[in-house]
C-alpha cells in the first residue's frame, strides 16, 4: 500500500505493459497483404458475445480461440478452397501430418483402404506402422488403377490416390475411380501435392478430399512446412471435428508464408513447365537415357489421361538409366551437377537432383528388371545452364 491514489491515478508500469500499443488500427490506406495475427486467446465484449460466438463456432469458422485458426490461418484456408474448388480447407503442420489426418479423419478400425501403389513413400511407413496396427486394413492397387475392382473389399471405405504418382508421374482415371467407389459408398481421397490446384483438381474430377503438401509449390521457396486438406461440404464434418478433437492447429507465420507464396504460383509453375519440357527434350535425344518419365511427354503412358485432366506439368522430370548402371556412377552423375542441389523435396525456385530407389517405392509394380532412376525438380534458373550442367554429369556416368 505505497501509494493510496483513487481513480484519479496513472496505473502502474506493469498495467501499461500489458495495455500499451493495441490500437493497431493506424490511420491511412491499407496493406496489400492481409495482417499475421498471432493468438492464442481471443478477447470478447462482454459474456453476450462470447457466448454467442462460442455458439456459433461449431458450424462457423469463427475466431475464438487461437488453436481454432486466426485471421491469417483463415486467409490461407480460403486462397487453397478457391484453388481446389472446395467447401472448405483445414491446415496442418506438413503435407505428411495433413496426409495422416486425412486417414484418421475418415477410416476407424476395421476399415479397408485401397491406396495407390505410386504414393508419396512415407505414406507406407504410416500404413504399416500406424494403420495396420490400429486395425485399418491397408492394400496397394497399380498406379494407372487397373487392378482396383479386383481388389475391392466388402469393407472397402476409401480409395487413396495420387495423380500424378511420386517419382515416376503415373496417371490414373480419378472420375472412373470416384465413379466406382462412390458407387459402394466409400470415399475418394487424392495427393494433390503435385498438381496444387493449378494443374490438377481432385474434387473437380469427382473426389471428395484432396490433400496437398503446400511445402512444395504453394509455398514455392522451401523455406516452410504446411499441409493442406480441403474437402466437398458432404464429407467436411468429420475433418473438422477431428481437428477440433485434437487441437490440430498450423503456424499464423508459416500460413502467411505460403500465401505470400502464392501470389506468384502460377506464373513460377509456367516456367518450371518450360525449362523441364526443354530439360526433358534434352533428356530425350541422350543415348544413357532409357525413359523419360513426365506425363506431358506423348511417349509417356499417362500422356491421354493427362491431356484430359491436367491443364500444364511442372518442374518435376525423372529419368532411366540403362538397367545394370552401377549405383556408383549415379553417384558420380549426382555428385557431378552443381546447379542441381542434391536433396530431397521438391517445388522451390531451385533445381534439385535426387536417386529415386524404385524398387523401395512400389509394391505391386516390380522395377527390378529396370535400370536406376534419377529424379530432377527444374527450377527458375537458365535451362541452357541446366542442361550444361547435366551434360557435365552425364560424362562421369
Ligand atoms: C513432400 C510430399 C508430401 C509430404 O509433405 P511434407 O510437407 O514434406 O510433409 C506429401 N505428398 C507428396 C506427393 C509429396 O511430394
Amino acid at each position: 500500500m505505497a501509494n493510496e491514489a483513487g481513480s484519479k491515478r496513472a496505473a502502474g508500469l506493469q498495467t501499461r505493459l500489458v495495455q500499451a500499443g493495441k490500437n493497431t488500427q493506424a490511420p491511412g490506406g491499407q496493406a496489400v497483404n492481409p495482417p499475421l495475427v498471432r493468438a492464442s486467446t481471443v478477447l470478447f465484449k462482454d459474456t453476450a458475445e462470447q457466448r454467442e460466438m462460442r455458439a456459433r463456432r461449431g458450424s462457423e469458422r469463427i475466431f475464438t480461440y487461437g488453436a481454432r485458426g486466426t485471421p491469417t490461418t483463415f486467409a490461407l484456408e480460403d486462397a487453397v478452397s478457391e484453388l481446389e474448388g472446395a467447401y472448405r480447407t483445414r491446415l496442418f503442420p506438413s503435407g505428411l501430418a495433413a496426409i495422416g489426418f486425412t486417414l484418421l479423419a475418415y477410416l476407424k478400425p476395421g476399415d479397408h483402404v485401397l491406396m495407390s501403389d505410386s504414393v508419396y513413400e512415407p505414406v507406407r511407413a504410416l500404413a504399416e506402422t500406424f494403420l495396420q496396427p490400429y486395425g485399418i486394413r491397408v492394400t496397394f492397387f497399380a498406379a494407372d488403377g487397373s487392378d482396383l475392382e479386383q481388389r475391392w473389399e466388402e469393407g472397402t471405405r476409401m480409395v487413396y490416390a495420387e495423380c500424378p504418382g511420386s517419382l515416376v508421374y503415373e496417371m490414373c482415371d480419378l472420375p472412373a475411380i470416384a465413379r466406382f467407389a462412390h458407387a459402394r459408398g466409400a470415399l475418394v481421397a487424392a495427393d494433390n501435392t503435385w498438381g496444387c490446384g493449378v494443374l490438377y483438381r481432385p474434387l473437380a474430377l469427382g473426389a471428395d478430399i484432396s490433400v496437398t503438401a503446400a511445402t512444395k509449390y504453394l509455398s514455392g521457396h522451401s523455406d516452410v512446412m504446411m499441409g493442406t486438406v480441403s474437402t466437398t461440404e458432404a464429407v467436411w464434418q468429420p475433418l473438422q471435428q477431428r481437428c477440433e478433437a485434437f487441437g490440430m492447429t498450423a503456424s499464423p507465420d508459416d500460413a502467411w508464408l505460403v500465401l505470400r507464396g502464392m501470389r506468384s504460383l502460377a506464373a513460377r509453375l509456367r516456367m518450371h513447365e518450360q525449362h523441364a519440357l526443354q530439360v526433358a527434350q534434352w533428356l530425350g535425344e541422350r543415348q544413357e537415357v532409357r525413359t523419360v518419365f513426365c506425363p506431358a511427354l506423348p511417349s509417356d503412358p499417362g500422356h491421354a489421361l493427362w491431356k484430359r485432366d491436367c491443364t500444364g506439368t511442372n518442374g518435376l522430370l525423372s529419368f532411366e538409366l540403362p538397367p545394370g548402371t552401377a549405383s556408383a556412377s549415379v553417384d558420380r552423375l549426382i555428385d557431378g551437377l552443381s546447379l542441381f542441389g542434391l536433396g530431397a523435396s521438391w517445388g522451390g525456385y531451385e533445381s534439385l537432383v535426387t536417386a529415386a530407389n524404385m524398387q523401395r517405392a512400389r509394391s505391386v509394380t516390380d522395377w527390378g528388371a529396370r535400370g536406376p532412376v534419377v529424379r530432377l525438380h527444374v527450377g527458375l534458373e537458365d535451362p541452357a545452364d541446366l542442361i550444361a550442367d547435366l551434360g557435365r554429369g552425364m560424362a562421369l556416368l
